[in-house]
């Protein structure tokens, strides 16, 4: 890819930065509709650090 991506969790805990990830997907569950605020979500999967 070679981009960097960060960011993290709302009340700022927790934070992340990645290069590279290894699956994507979407999901529109009520759970992830009523934690986001949108009609649907995308994530990604990426390597934890080793
Ligand atoms: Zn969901």
């Amino acid at each position: 890819m070679g981009e960097t991506f960060s960011g993290g969790c709302f009340c700022g805990a927790v934070r992340f930065e990645f290069s590279e990830i290894f699956d994507a997907g979407y999901c529109h569950c009520s759970i992830c509709r009523r934690f986001s605020g949108a009609p649907f979500v995308l994530w990604v999967n990426a390597p934890g650090r080793s």
